[in-house]
């Protein structure tokens, strides 16, 4: 197979994922999966995000409303249960926050340059229903 430069590809062009067939990608770990170098899964595109999701997993209760919405595949999930968040590959537009249902909320977007242990400390406690 030929690859070409990000400038020679023309319209209509197929990127291949991976560089053979894979039967069942659904339960072949991503680190087993043989992508094909036009796949972005090992290049970083996330370098320019301003604000990163933080996962608190003492929260969560892996209903998967994230790992369905988000539009980057930048949520990792494993056997229906949430791992993490795929920062090389994550934009930070903060959907996954927002359709997150728990009180608090178990993902939370803080500034790029918050660590995540500090993130974590300062996690807002549960808001009480209004009367
Ligand atoms: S911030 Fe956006 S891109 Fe990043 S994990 Fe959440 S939904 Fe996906
Ligand atoms: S949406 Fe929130 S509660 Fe649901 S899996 Fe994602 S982080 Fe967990």
């Amino acid at each position: 197979m030929e690859y070409l430069g990000w400038d020679q590809v023309e319209t209509g062009a197929i990127l291949p994922s991976f560089e053979k067939e894979i039967e069942d990608i659904a339960s072949t770990p991503r680190e087993e999966r043989d992508y094909a170098p036009t796949n972005s899964y090992t290049a970083s595109v996330a370098d320019w995000r301003v604000f990163k999701p933080v996962y608190n997993r003492d929260i969560c209760i892996d209903c998967q409303n994230c790992w369905v919405f988000c539009p980057d595949t930048a949520i990792i999930s494993k056997d229906k249960k949430m791992v993490g968040i795929d920062y090389e590959h994550c934009k930070g537009c903060g959907v996954c926050a927002e359709v997150c249902p728990t009180n608090p909320k178990s993902l939370i977007m803080f500034a790029e340059t918050v660590d995540n242990e500090e993130a974590l400390a300062s996690w807002p406690e549960k808001k009480k229903k209004e009367k």
